[in-house]
């Protein structure tokens, strides 16, 4: 099983995870404001990641970490 991790304190909304994803798992908060004022990336439809680290390598703030389970 994939477990994946959004920092959204280190996250500043840049959406690049959003596109970068084949499965639309990953969307810009439309409700939540992190400390910094951004949008965090969380994710809308967790159940269909297939663990391929595309998000975690396009972020250029490492906010996201993917393990194995
Ligand atoms: S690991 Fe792959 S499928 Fe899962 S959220 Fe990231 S880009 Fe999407
Ligand atoms: S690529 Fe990183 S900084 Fe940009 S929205 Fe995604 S998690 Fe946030």
């Amino acid at each position: 099983m994939v477990k994946l991790t959004i920092n959204e304190l280190v996250c500043k909304g840049c959406g690049l995870c959003v596109r970068a994803c084949p499965k639309a798992v990953l969307a810009l908060s439309k409700t939540k404001l992190n400390a910094k004022g951004y949008h965090p990336a969380e994710q809308v439809n967790p159940e269909a990641c297939i663990g391929c680290a595309s998000c975690a390598r396009t972020c250029p703030d490492v906010a996201i970490r993917i393990e194995r389970e």
